[in-house]
């Protein structure tokens, strides 16, 4: 199949990318390079565009014809969501639907949706299982809900046939060592602990230890990138096989929480065996964050036929570390 990966210069784009073209897939990306690296782009073409760019796509299409779309590319920071919502609904949201338009005006009725638990906003209950309400607190995860909202009309109105698959915490790296995660600026937590063990940042900050959970740090769902990457390649077999039409949603986890402590220990075993080790301060606890956020997957297992493969922590910080140690030690 052909396939039109968008955003696959981005960290979870290049581990798909990879993974489909070893499923013998052909593969474009389309990436503007903003946050993204054509190193990561180790197989498939790249074509170097923004969805802003309405003739880039157009011309894309007229060449090009797609199976199916991936799309992964977005502003995905929540702090500047709050700061600069503009910029979150122009290219999250507005960028989207540009996208969305010429997959319609070509007749492309396949896509696959890069959502997100920040759909969800505060927890009320948990695991979170797709009935949960969805009511984001911040503007990303406003664009990207409203992203799987203008699915819905486009899949009754166009035939468009969409699976949006919201991830909780994806983390890990690819096992083979080839691709890792690499945002600048980092704020996530595991990637930020190995940048303390490997010495490239002076301490990791806990944010919070007065939370309600058994040890007082936040409880999140880290999902190893290769599950992930699985998720959206079955998805994409599943409506291209026409099994399932409309607009589908599933929520991608693992369903197992693991305490910001827990990391850190799991993290602080690993690097000793190459004589590493971190520093860890205490921090005032970030706005916005809830104390536990765990994934119902069972949906995604059900239907999609998935089941994570890398679902223990040290296995996904092993990964993480490797990558690490290659680009810094
Ligand atoms: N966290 C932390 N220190 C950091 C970065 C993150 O204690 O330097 C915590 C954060 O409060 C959250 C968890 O680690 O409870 C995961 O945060 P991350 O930003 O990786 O993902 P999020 O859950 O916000 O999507």
């Amino acid at each position: 199949m052909k396939i039109l990966v968008v955003g696959g210069a981005g960290y979870i784009g290049s581990h798909m990318v990879n993974m489909l073209v070893k499923s013998g897939h052909d593969v474009i990306v389309l990436d503007n390079l903003s946050t993204g690296f054509r190193a990561s782009v180790k197989s498939g073409r790249l074509v170097v565009g923004d969805l802003a760019d309405i003739h880039l796509l157009e011309n894309l299409f007229q060449q090009e014809s797609f199976d199916g779309v991936m799309h992964f590319a977005a502003n995905s920071l929540v702090g500047e969501s709050m700061t600069n919502p503009s910029k979150y609904y122009r290219n999250n949201m507005g960028n989207t639907l540009n996208l969305l338009d010429v997959m319609v005006r070509h007749d492309v009725n396949h896509f696959i949706f890069s959502s997100t638990a920040a759909t969800f906003g505060e927890p009320e209950y948990s695991p979170i299982d797709e009935n949960h309400p969805q009511a984001p607190i911040n503007p990303y995860g406003t664009s990207k809900l409203m992203v799987e909202r203008v699915l819905q009309d486009y899949a009754s109105a166009y035939g468009l046939n969409s699976v949006c698959l919201r991830y909780f915490n994806a983390c890990g790296a690819d096992p083979e060592g080839e691709l890792g995660e690499c945002h600048d600026p980092e704020t996530h937590l595991i990637p930020l602990i190995l940048q303390a063990a490997s010495g490239r940042r002076a301490f990791i900050t806990v944010f919070g230890r007065d939370y309600d959970t058994d040890d007082g740090t936040c409880i999140r769902d880290y999902i190893h990138i290769n599950d992930l990457c699985a998720a959206h390649a079955l998805a994409l077999e599943l409506i291209i096989s026409g099994r399932k039409r409309g607009a589908l949603a599933y929520n991608l986890g693992n369903g197992l929480g693991f305490s910001v402590q827990q990391v850190i220990d799991v993290v602080q075993k690993v690097v000793l065996e190459d004589d590493c080790s971190l520093l860890v301060e205490d921090g005032e606890p970030r706005v916005g964050d809830p104390a536990i956020l765990v994934a119902d997957a069972t949906q995604a297992k059900q239907v999609l036929n998935w089941q994570p493969e890398y679902v223990d922590l040290e296995t996904i910080i092993r990964h993480a570390w490797a990558w690490e140690k290659k680009i810094s030690l």
